[in-house]
């Protein structure tokens, strides 16, 4: 049986600066993981998630247990390796598929761009590519593709 059902409103992500890797990850995945943008204290994050309605992601138990008591969510993040704690997100029910969504330096949003193959004009087929509205970082689908849904799928053990 599956722990969840998959949530009609789908679910936002604060993660602390300790957890920035996880957060691009999880933002390859499509999630909406954003981050604060410096160095802030319990409090404020904390204040963060309950003004955005975002659920934080911490290693942190004691900000973990004060989230709990502010009303905040939260999921202590157990794991300081990337796979257990994709693994541990997926068990909470995490949807983990490659989707460009967002864009992985700074959770904007990814539009759809028309482009050519930039490996080179033999390939016939256009490609699709996706640029992110706020930082304008380019992504393509790319060789390095299967490698990152494998690690998603947790794949990698
Ligand atoms: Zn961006």
């Amino acid at each position: 049986m599956r722990p969840f059902q998959r949530r009609v409103v789908k679910d936002r992500y604060l993660a602390d600066l300790m957890l920035i890797r996880l957060a691009r990850w999880l933002r390859m995945a499509g999630q909406d993981v954003s981050r604060p943008p410096q160095e802030v204290d319990d409090s404020a994050l904390i204040e963060a998630a309950l003004k955005e309605e975002r659920i934080l992601l911490t290693r942190d138990r004691l900000l973990a247990r004060r989230c709990e008591k502010a009303g905040a969510g939260c999921i202590l993040v157990r794991s300081s390796k990337l796979d257990e704690q994709l693994l541990q997100l997926k068990e909470a029910g995490l949807s983990l598929e490659l989707s460009p969504v967002r864009c992985t330096l700074c959770n904007g949003i990814l539009e759809e761009v028309e482009g050519s193959d930039p490996c080179g004009s033999s390939r016939q087929e256009a490609t699709t590519a996706w640029r992110c509205e706020v930082c304008g970082k380019i992504y393509w689908r790319g060789t390095h593709w299967p490698r990152i849904r494998e690690r998603l799928d947790g794949k990698e053990f």
